[in-house]
């Protein structure tokens, strides 16, 4: 992921007008996904940069086992419900699966990271595909032990100092 970002050059950058959707200045297409981008945007006013990804197949969500995984996720990353992607559909199942959280899953298709902005949104990513590993490996010997309440609480605030004043 990292590899493909640094080879990013501003032309390939779509701009598009988020009431219209209409793309504008751009010599790419919009992605299909622009649908559930435009959802999103638009009913989360804290919201300013959506890192998108793919490969999520097992609809199970992933608790916080790690502190990091509370402060920069806000709680347990849950599942969106389906829905075909490049639907606005989609972006409603995610923006109520999203919840207060930085992160969510959506059901046989990947995740979406939100963000005050591009830098904040990306390390979610980057920590969520990171966590996720360690859960996975974790199962495999033993049953990953949950969060103290108290950490959960203290972490909880920063997540909220992490997450406020965004756009
Ligand atoms: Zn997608």
């Amino acid at each position: 992921m990292r590899d493909r970002f640094t080879e990013m050059s501003a032309q390939q950058i779509v701009i598009v007008d988020l009431t219209s959707g209409q793309a504008t200045h751009s010599r790419e297409a919009p992605s299909y996904e622009l649908p559930m981008h435009r959802v999103v945007y638009r009913q989360m006013q804290n919201v300013a940069a959506i890192v998108h990804t793919t490969l999520s197949v097992l609809r199970s969500p992933l608790p916080p086992v790690i502190d990091e995984m509370m402060v920069y996720f806000g709680g347990t990353i849950d599942v969106a419900d389906y829905a075909f992607t490049g639907t606005e559909e989609l972006g409603e199942n995610v923006v109520r699966a999203l919840g207060d959280h930085s992160a969510v899953l959506l059901a046989n298709h990947g995740n979406v990271c939100v963000g005050r902005d591009i830098e904040t949104a990306l390390h979610t990513a980057i920590t969520m595909e990171a966590a996720a590993r360690v859960y996975v490996q974790a199962l495999q010997i033993g049953e990953p032990i949950a969060l103290p309440d108290s950490s959960i609480e203290a972490a909880r605030a920063m997540f909220r100092h992490r997450t406020r004043d965004r756009r």
